[in-house]
């Protein structure tokens, strides 16, 4: 078997305490994006791109009774689709990318989302990280980990990877140390902890249960009462 470095066998310990604890404080963390299909999530995943979740959620309600295959998607002009999914920002390329990916869907599997990683980074339009979300939201499978803005600002503050913010590295990282049973749930729960307790700007240190495994948040405790 591998040896596995100091590094890692340090943060596999610190997993082991965090996890059970993120578990409990957020027990219905779950993909905040509304969904009732594979297709649904692939639509909205890229809608969320540079936008709130809220707001993706606000626009799919009505698309989705709009658009129910991904014919209806692919036969859709550019400028209607636009129009549609305006208030979510980068509408253009947003646009492009779900109908490039509808028609490569009813090209290589007659309409159906694929359930692999290598036939859905193919599709026009996604990548890995959407292709992570769909298989471990819709199809339940943990292939991956998704490294969102909260997850790479978590796992920096509690020392879980080397890289700042090279998503793809940062994913690398956590899936040599969390289980992969947990690879779709770990991301919520980190999701979930940085919209409420690690926020980008002024972390909740003091009210985090974090705080005794986390070596950022003690940093920052001791500053603040440096200051004190
Ligand atoms: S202790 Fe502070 S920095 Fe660490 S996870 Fe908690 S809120 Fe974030």
């Amino acid at each position: 078997m591998a040896k596995v470095s100091k590094k890692i066998q340090t943060r596999r310990e610190r997993i082991e305490k965090v996890l059970p604890i993120l578990k409990k404080l957020y027990p219905t963390a779950k993909c905040s994006l509304d969904h009732s299909s594979p297709l649904e999530l692939l639509v909205a995943t890229i809608l969320s791109a540079q936008c709130t979740d809220d707001r993706v959620n606000i626009v799919t309600k009505s698309l989705f009774k709009k658009y129910r295959s991904a014919k209806d998607y692919a036969a859709v002009k550019q400028e209607v689709l636009e129009k549609d999914i305006q208030s979510t920002g980068f509408f253009r390329n947003k646009a492009k990318s779900i109908r490039a990916m509808a028609q490569s869907l009813i090209d290589l599997h007659g309409g159906k989302v694929p359930d692999t990683m290598e036939q859905l980074v193919e599709l026009g339009g996604v990548g890995r990280k959407t292709a992570n979300v769909v298989l471990g939201n819709a199809f339940d499978k943990n292939i991956g980990v998704v490294v969102d803005t909260h997850v790479t600002r978590v796992s920096n503050r509690l020392d879980l990877t080397d890289h700042e913010s090279d998503a793809v590295k940062i994913e690398q990282d956590l899936m040599q140390i969390v289980p992969q049973e947990d690879w779709t749930i770990f991301s919520h729960l980190l999701i979930f902890h940085g919209r409420q307790i690690c926020n980008a700007r002024n972390p909740k240190c003091d009210k985090c249960p974090l705080l005794p495994y986390c070596p950022a948040g003690q940093q920052i405790m001791r500053e603040r009462n440096e200051q004190d």
